[in-house]
């Protein structure tokens, strides 16, 4: 199958920096708390970084992610400042914790601000909030946006049914800490989203149509590596769980990178997961439709299942091309779409 495959060109190199975390909020993905340990370490992203910059020129922006990221302090903040000399653009994703306490916050502000970081990403919402109020993200937010380097800051939302409305929290604590002028100022920068919580969503919320649409888009398009420095081929929230999606160990020196992330296009799975999604191979494998509340956990029940791994591994050679086919009208879509891998 190698070379006839048209490849897609990864667009984010993400480092799930750790599984340690100030906080331990029911439902997290990788489940992250105090207790877990293990991160990577800044010579060895810096490593990775480089070998990036130098043969995969598509990606231009690194992500750092975690648990908390901001625990690894100059670790992380010496890696953002190597990126950031390679010309990259940078984002971190934090849960703010480091926010709650005013020294604590302007020195990290300050750290922040002298790696020339990019973006940031602050997660909030019903469970967050058990351990980082939102006066606190706010006020994470109003430092941030004065760092000219900073041009967008989005605030996850744990989307939930029922819920408050946290975004109108989120904007009436950030107008105590701003007059008009520097909530205009901060408004350019700022982005709400409202981010999927894995058990957030019910299967008889979804419509047939939404049953269709539901794909994934993550594989193929980054570089994903866990604390143990295995490449992971997505970072969907159920990447940590499914063997399958655990490419193999990154070497100390990066050196097997690209051939652990060139060889999933072997893997005619995953091709049909980037075409179809799990919801849909759930359904060809006889399973009860909608059955689960997340794509991601939709994943995980197909890919956990050693009846449905059979019926799969049984598929003639007609369904076989198809999937071939789709993956190539796909991936051309997805180069149109992002010319230059932009
Ligand atoms: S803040 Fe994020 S990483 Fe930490 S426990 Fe909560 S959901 Fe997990
Ligand atoms: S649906 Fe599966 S492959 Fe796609 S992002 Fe979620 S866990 Fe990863």
């Amino acid at each position: 199958m190698k070379g006839m495959l048209k490849q897609i060109d990864p667009k984010l190199l993400t480092f799930i920096t750790t599984h340690t975390c100030t906080s331990a909020c029911a439902g997290c993905c990788f489940a992250c708390s105090p207790k877990k340990r293990g991160s990577l370490s800044s010579a060895f992203m810096k490593g990775i970084v480089s070998r990036v910059a130098s043969s995969m020129p598509s990606i231009k922006v690194v992500v750092f992610t975690g648990g908390e990221c901001t625990l690894l302090e100059d670790e992380l903040f010496d890696t953002i400042a190597h990126c950031t000399r390679h010309g990259l653009n940078t984002r971190i994703v934090s849960n703010g914790h480091w926010a709650i306490d005013d020294g604590t916050r302007a020195r990290t502000v300050g750290q922040i601000a002298s790696t020339a970081l990019t973006e940031i990403n602050f997660s909030t919402g019903a469970e967050h909030q058990k351990f980082v109020p939102m006066s606190a993200i706010a006020k994470a937010i109003t430092d941030c946006a004065k760092i000219p380097t900073i041009r967008a800051i989005a605030v996850n939302m744990e989307a939930h049914i029922d819920s408050e409305k946290p975004n109108e929290r989120l904007m009436h604590e950030l107008k105590l800490l701003n007059d008009t002028d520097s909530m205009a100022q901060l408004q350019n920068k700022l982005l709400l989203l409202n981010s999927p919580w894995m058990g957030a969503y019910r299967s008889n919320e979804l419509s047939a149509g939404q049953i269709n649409t539901r794909h994934c888009d993550n594989l193929f398009t980054g570089i994903h590596i866990n604390p143990e420095q295995q490449l992971l081929a997505c970072c969907g929230l159920s990447s940590e769980h499914i063997p399958f999606l655990k490419l193999g160990r990154v070497a100390d020196d990066g050196s097997n990178l690209l051939s652990l992330y060139r060889r999933q296009y072997n893997d005619l799975l995953k091709l049909w997961l980037y075409t179809e999604g799990p919801t849909k191979m759930l359904k060809f494998c006889g399973a009860e439709h909608p059955m689960n509340t997340h794509v991601c956990e939709d994943c995980l029940n197909l890919l956990l299942n050693e009846r449905y791994l059979k019926r799969m591994m049984g598929i003639g050679s007609d369904k076989a091309n198809s999937i071939l086919l789709n993956y190539g009208l796909k991936a051309e879509q997805q180069a149109k779409a992002h010319p230059n891998g932009q």
